[in-house]
């Protein structure tokens, strides 16, 4: 191996994050010695930095790139020394590439990562009109992906009403936001739903919705990824309808973010693989 890659992930709570063997597992392959970092903000040596301190370290001490997560992804940005087109339109970055020279570039590759696992996981699935219940990071990730998917009507509901209308607002046409009073009739009517909430986490159990609500002509998709058979997709899938797991977007945003800091393009097949060797 004649090339090595330093990199890591800035964010609170990450011990268990499965994103650096995806990117070490993948650089191997590739004969790229990839070393991947957890920079935890939570963990003892680290109990005092700032953000902006934690990437100034990074960028000094010859890290190539970063993946942000939360509750870092809107605040990095005005830390950056530049940040792509469609990440400054959605306000959040989760991938961070530094040059040579210092120089830091802002993307967003949850966005593109949901997008391409949605098309695959979901082949063919029926948009015409999609309801989202969560408008928080994931959320706002998810609406900008399914909004570049052609969504005919997308429907955001967070017990947030604020941050329901800001995300509608946010993206425009073609996306409005709703109560969570009125979700009962706006799932009815619905091709697909798609959950951004944590509702399905271990510290967060129970469904986003009655699934009750559902029939087998929609499809579900949950961007909860621990547990990844969430109990909305198994009541999804028990009343027959198509379902989609979170791990799409996590593996996807991986394969993407590992290009920009590689310029090699990652197999999605094997960072799954390696995704999953951490059980479900
Ligand atoms: P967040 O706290 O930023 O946002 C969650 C949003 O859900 C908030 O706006 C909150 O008001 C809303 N909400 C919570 N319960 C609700 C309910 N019952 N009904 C309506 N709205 C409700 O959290 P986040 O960072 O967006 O994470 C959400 C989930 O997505 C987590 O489980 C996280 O692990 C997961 N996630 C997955 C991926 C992936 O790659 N698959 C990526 C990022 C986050």
């Amino acid at each position: 191996m004649d090339r090595t890659v330093l990199l890591g992930l800035i964010g609170e709570g990450i011990a268990a994050s499965r994103t650096p063997r995806m990117h070490e597992t993948e650089g191997d392959v590739h004969g790229i010695r990839t070393l991947y970092r957890t920079l935890d903000v939570t963990a003892p040596r680290r109990r005092e930095a700032s953000l902006a301190e934690l990437l100034t370290a990074a960028r000094l001490t010859g890290f190539d790139g970063l993946n942000i997560t939360h509750p870092f992804k809107q605040q990095v940005l005005e830390l950056l020394d530049e940040v792509d087109p469609g990440a400054a339109t959605i306000g959040s970055v989760n991938t961070v590439v530094i040059a040579e020279d210092g120089t830091t570039t802002g993307h967003n590759t949850d966005v593109t990562g949901f997008a391409r696992g949605f098309a695959e996981g979901l082949e063919n699935a029926r948009t015409e009109r999609v309801v989202q219940i969560g408008a928080g990071g994931a959320g706002r990730a998810v609406a900008f992906a399914l909004s570049s998917l052609g969504v005919g009507e997308l429907v955001i509901a967070d017990t947030s009403a604020e941050r329901a209308e800001a995300l509608a607002a946010d993206i425009g046409s073609g996306v409005r936001a709703i109560s969570t009073d009125v979700l009962g009739p706006a799932i009815v009517s619905a091709d697909g739903i798609v959950n951004a909430t944590p509702v399905g986490m271990a510290a967060f159990p129970g469904t986003p919705f009655d699934t009750d609500l559902l029939e087998a002509d929609k499809w579900v998709a949950d961007v909860v990824y621990f547990p990844l058979e969430t109990q909305l997709l198994k009541e999804a899938r028990a009343k027959g309808c198509r379902t989609l797991d979170g791990s799409g977007m996590a593996v996807n945003q991986a394969v993407d973010a590992f290009e920009l800091f590689t310029g090699v393009r990652a197999s999605a097949t094997r960072m799954r693989a390696t995704f999953l060797s951490f059980g479900a």
